[in-house]
């Protein structure tokens, strides 16, 4: 008994050694924020566009294994995005706010990144929000607080990681102390990398980069890519950056590559609890999760496709009481609550102030189909020309805030107001403890199926991949 039960655990062990080498592509896909009602939902809308109540799956939901993680971090039951981007990177959990390090804020912890740096593999990390924020950072980084950009902007230097894709670095001369420092644009060149930016300078720049840094073009003046719903063709997206990203990494390397993207905007448009703009970026999201399934179909037998959420924002609900949906009135909003707001402001530049209550509903009906599209009750009028009355009328200019974002009153109650005929609420403008849920392809998926916490998922990459 004893002898056979010895030759299981042999068996065991080289069936895992010979799993280990396969995994010689990783993909792994976080969406910021995205619990599962954004992914419910997203699915829910498209099947409503189509007249039918149901899903329109995404491609990532239809992967073969579904698992689920917990996310509470080491300080909170409600994680941060650097808490749980260190929890998804490296295994450990750590305190809201942390990158890098364990919860004594003084041990680094190294990333799966790392790990398959040191095994000769090609890095890349590519995000829709800023390449210093939380979770990318979480990655490369080792710093006691996630706002410590310029510190953390050094420490992607010191990695060497072949590829980054991102908005920017947001402070590139300036410490978190507020002292001026050595330029991080500078000291990338001297390191080797080349800076691209924007798409158009990034196809002209690829041929000769060995390392490179590809960003939003500089005009463009942003700190995330723009939202998949205003983007226009001048902006990058995420899916022209995963497909850079593969180009990069795949170029004279034979010995594979790991990939991190990050939908990092869908957090954004959840924390300003923006639903039609949310739904967009799970979209858009799944446009880079398309591009990873062309190249698994080129390579099924050594890649590993994950795709996962680092916690849920807005605390999402699908139904306010009614037992009913309408998510396709969410077709009608065109823009974000984000970029109204910039309307209006532009507006009353233009107008001198003098702003009238007919400009309002022009530019409500033509944004976000209100009066055009969806029939408005006397209520809701009545919401919408109180802060009308209030902000142009009265003057006052005050803005209503969530974490990433100040908007006008108006864009926020116009946005408000088809959420509700969507029949979804927000029960938070913050983050939630519900589970991220864990979707895996290809080589070692199966080890994903079950209940876990997000520190076992770069466990088990580690293991699969070999690194
Ligand atoms: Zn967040």
């Amino acid at each position: 008994m004893k002898r056979i039960f010895f030759i299981f655990i042999v068996l065991g062990f080289s069936l895992t050694i010979c799993s280990q080498d396969k995994a010689k592509y990783v993909f792994y896909i976080i969406g910021d924020g995205m619990g599962l009602n954004q992914i419910n939902g997203t699915e829910m809308y498209l099947a409503e566009l189509d007249g039918k109540i149901g899903v329109n799956p995404l491609l990532f939901t239809q992967f073969p294994v579904v698992g689920l993680a917990r996310t509470f971090s080491a300080s909170s039951g409600v994680t941060d995005s650097a808490a749980a981007g260190t929890a998804l990177a490296t295994g450990s959990k750590t305190k809201n706010g942390t990158i890098g390090l364990d919860s004594t804020l003084v041990n680094p912890v190294y990333s799966v990144a790392v790990k398959a740096k040191n095994k000769g593999k090609k890095v890349g990390i590519v995000t829709s929000c800023g390449l210093d924020d939380a979770t990318p950072a979480a990655f490369y980084a080792h710093q006691p607080k996630r706002n410590m950009h310029y510190e953390i902007a050094l420490d992607a230097i010191t990695s060497d990681f072949d590829f980054f894709g991102g908005a920017t670095f947001t402070k590139p001369e300036t410490r978190y102390d507020g002292s001026k420092g050595p330029n991080v644009y500078l000291q990338m060149e001297e390191k080797g990398y080349v800076l691209a930016y924007g798409y158009d300078d990034y196809k002209k720049k690829t041929p000769y980069a060995n390392k490179m840094i590809l960003m939003e073009r500089k005009e463009a003046d942003l700190y995330d890519l723009m939202y998949a719903i205003d983007r226009d063709k001048t902006n990058l997206s995420l899916a022209q950056i995963t497909e850079a990203a593969i180009e990069q990494l795949t170029r004279d390397n034979s010995d594979g590559f790991f990939l991190m993207i990050e939908g990092g905007t869908i957090d954004m448009a959840c924390h300003a609890n923006d639903a039609a703009t949310a739904i967009a970026e799970v979209i858009d999201l799944n446009e880079s999760v398309k591009i990873a399934y062309d190249f698994y179909q080129n390579h099924p037998e050594e890649t590993l496709i994950i795709v996962t959420a680092d916690h849920e924002t807005g605390g999402m609900v699908l139904g306010t009481g009614a037992s009913q949906l309408n998510l396709k009135v969410l077709q009608h909003q065109t823009i974000s609550q984000n970029a109204l707001s910039s309307k209006i402001v532009e507006l009353r530049k233009q107008k001198d102030n003098k702003v009238s209550w007919e400009d309002i509903k022009s530019l409500l009906s033509e944004t976000m189909g209100l009066w055009s599209e969806v029939p408005m009750s006397d209520l809701e009028e009545k919401l919408i020309y109180e802060a009308f009355d209030d902000t142009f009328v009265k003057g006052n200019l005050t803005k209503e805030k969530s974490l990433y974002q100040e908007d006008e009153k108006i864009s926020v109650i116009a946005r408000n107001i088809l959420n509700k005929k969507a029949l979804v609420s927000w029960t938070s403008r913050n983050h939630s403890a519900g589970f991220a849920p864990v979707f895996a392809l290809g080589v070692g998926a199966e080890l994903f199926n079950h209940m876990m916490d997000n520190t076992c998922i770069p466990n088990i990459i580690t293991e699969v991949a070999g690194y």
